[in-house]
C-alpha cells in the first residue's frame, strides 16, 4: 500500500476518548464531517510521505477535528466593547435597550401574548394597538403604526400617499443615509416621482408653492441627518411649507430620521426637533426611528393624521414591512418611560450614556492607564485624554459630547500606520472585541460606553491582549 494508507480511518479517529468527547457535544454526524475535513487537510502530505508520525496519530487528528467544531459551532454574533466614541453605532447594533424592555423581549419569547389578540372582546386585535395609544399621547398625533425600520416608514408612506405622482423636495434634503438609503432612490421604488426645488444651499418658500401642480400628491421634508448645511443657506421651515401644503388641499409628509420624543436641551444635549413640535408645526405624516435618539428596538414608526394612517396601514406594503412581536415586545415598554421624563436619564439606557458627565468618564480612564500600558508593552505609549463622543447614527451631526478616553501610540517613528493596525487588530481578535478609533497617530477608545460593571470583563481580557500582541 502506499503512505497514505499510514492515514488513520475514520473510525479509529472517532474511537478516540477526545472524539467521543466531542461526539457527546457537538453530535456524530459533525464530529464524523470534521472527522474527514481534518483526514482531508492531512491527506496530501501523507502521501506525499511528509507527514510526521505525531501529526497522523489518531489523537492529533481528533484534536484538528476539535478545532473544526470549535469554530463551526461558535457564535457569529458578538459582544462587543463599544469604545468608538460613538454611541448610537450602526455597524454595533445602534441603542443598547433598557431592562424592562429586555425583559418584556424574553417573555414575548417564551410565553404566548395578546399580540394580535383583544382581551376585552376575545376577537381579532391589530398589533399595532399595543403601541398607539402610547404615540399619541407623547406626539399630539391622532393615530400612528410601527414598521421594520424608518427606511421602510418612508416607503411605505410614500408608496400610500403618492403612487404614481409627484412629491416635492427641497434639493438640500436629498439625503443619503449610509448603508444605502437615498431619498431619490425609495422615492422611486415607491412608485412616487420626485420633484425637486430650490438648490443644495437655499430653497425658498415660493419654490414649493410654484412646483405645486394637479399631479402633485404631497410636500416632502426630509431631516438632515448625517450632515449640516451651513454658510449662505436657507431652507423653508415646517410651519410654513405646511402651510403652503395645505393651502392646496394637500399633505405635509416629514421624515424626522432620529426624532426624539422630548427635549434634550433639557439635559444638556442640543436641540433637536421633537416629533411633537414638527406635528404642533403642521406636518400632517411623520417618520422616525425606533433605535436611534429614542433608544428602542429597531422600528419605524408613522404618526400623524388619521386619515392618512389609514390609508398608510390599509396598503399590502404593511403587511409586509410589519414589525415582529419582538420588537412591539421592546418598544412598548421603552414608549412608556417617556411617560415620565424626569426619569429619562436615570432608567433609558440610550440617555443614561449621552448624559454620563466627563469626570465619570474620566474616574473610569485613570485607573486603567497602568494595566493597560502593562498589556501592550514597550511599543506602545497609553494616556489618558479629553476627548468628544458622538451621539452617533445620523444624530446632531455637529454638536459633540465631552468625554474621556485612552490614546495608545506607538513609541517607534517608524511604520506608525503598521503598528496602530497590528494593535487594532489584536483589540479586535480578543473573546469579546474592543472596537476602538484611529486618529493623530493613536488608537483612541473613548470610554463613554464602558461603564462600571464592564471593567471587569474588560480588564480580564488585558493578558490575552498582551498575547495576541506578541503574535502579531
Ligand atoms: C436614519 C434615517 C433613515 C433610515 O432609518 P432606519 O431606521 O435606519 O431605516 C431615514 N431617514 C433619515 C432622515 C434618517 O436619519
Amino acid at each position: 500500500m502506499n503512505t497514505a494508507a499510514r492515514l488513520p480511518s475514520v473510525d479509529r479517529v472517532l474511537s478516540t476518548p477526545l472524539a467521543r468527547a466531542l461526539s457527546a457535544e457537538y453530535g456524530a454526524s459533525s464530529t464524523t464531517a470534521a472527522v474527514r475535513t481534518a483526514l482531508d487537510a492531512l491527506r496530501p502530505a501523507a502521501l506525499a510521505g511528509e507527514a510526521a508520525a505525531a501529526q497522523l496519530a489518531p489523537e492529533a487528528l481528533a484534536a484538528q477535528a476539535q478545532q473544526h467544531l470549535a469554530a463551526r459551532f461558535a457564535p457569529r454574533l458578538k459582544a462587543v466593547f463599544n469604545l468608538t466614541g460613538t454611541v448610537l453605532h450602526t455597524n454595533l447594533g445602534r441603542a443598547l435597550l433598557p431592562d424592562v424592555a429586555v425583559q418584556a423581549v424574553v417573555q414575548a419569547l417564551t410565553t404566548p401574548a395578546n399580540l394580535e389578540f383583544d382581551l376585552a372582546t376575545g376577537g381579532r386585535g391589530d398589533r399595532d394597538d399595543l403601541i398607539t395609544d402610547l404615540l399619541r399621547d407623547l406626539t399630539g398625533a391622532e393615530a400612528a403604526t410601527v414598521v421594520n425600520n424608518n427606511a421602510a416608514a418612508v416607503l411605505l408612506t410614500l408608496n400610500a400617499l403618492a403612487p404614481r405622482k409627484e412629491v416635492i423636495v427641497s434639493r438640500g434634503e436629498l439625503v443619503e443615509i449610509g448603508g444605502a438609503f437615498r431619498i431619490p432612490d425609495i422615492m422611486g421604488r415607491a412608485g412616487a416621482k420626485l420633484v425637486e426645488v430650490g438648490t443644495t444651499n437655499r430653497t425658498h418658500a415660493k419654490d414649493y408653492a410654484e412646483a405645486i401642480t394637479a399631479r402633485t400628491a404631497l410636500l416632502m421634508k426630509v431631516h438632515c441627518s448625517n450632515y449640516a448645511v451651513t454658510g449662505f443657506t436657507k431652507s423653508v421651515p415646517e410651519a410654513e411649507v405646511a402651510q403652503i401644503a395645505h393651502a392646496h388641499g394637500l399633505p405635509l409628509v416629514t421624515d424626522l430620521g432620529s426624532g426624539t420624543l422630548v427635549d434634550l436641551s433639557q439635559w444638556g444635549l442640543p436641540h433637536e426637533p421633537t416629533v411633537r413640535d414638527v406635528v404642533a408645526a403642521g406636518a400632517d405624516v411623520v417618520t422616525f426611528s425606533g433605535d436611534k435618539l429614542l433608544g428602542g428596538p429597531q422600528a419605524g414608526l408613522i404618526v400623524g393624521r388619521k386619515d392618512l394612517i389609514a390609508k398608510i396601514k390599509k396598503n399590502p406594503l404593511k403587511r409586509a414591512l410589519r414589525v415582529g412581536k419582538l420588537t412591539l415586545a421592546a418598544l412598548e415598554p421603552v414608549l412608556r418611560l417617556y411617560l415620565a421624563p424626569e426619569h429619562l436619564p436615570a432608567r433609558l439606557t440610550t440617555l443614561r450614556l449621552f448624559t454620563r458627565p466627563q469626570a465619570d468618564i474620566r474616574a473610569l480612564a485613570e485607573p486603567l492607564l497602568a494595566p493597560l500600558q502593562a498589556a501592550v508593552g514597550a511599543a506602545y505609549a497609553v494616556r489618558t485624554a479629553p476627548l468628544f463622543s458622538q451621539i452617533g447614527s445620523g444624530a446632531l451631526p455637529v454638536d459633540t459630547l465631552p468625554s474621556y478616553g485612552l490614546a495608545i501610540a506607538p513609541t517607534t517613528p517608524k511604520r506608525t500606520g503598521r503598528a496602530l493596525a497590528a494593535l487594532e487588530a489584536a483589540l479586535r481578535s480578543l473573546p469579546r472585541p474592543v472596537i476602538g478609533h484611529i486618529a493623530s497617530d493613536a488608537l483612541w477608545l473613548d470610554l463613554r460606553c464602558l461603564e462600571a460593571p464592564d471593567l471587569p470583563a474588560f480588564t480580564a481580557q488585558l493578558p490575552a491582549l498582551a498575547d495576541a500582541l506578541r503574535q502579531k
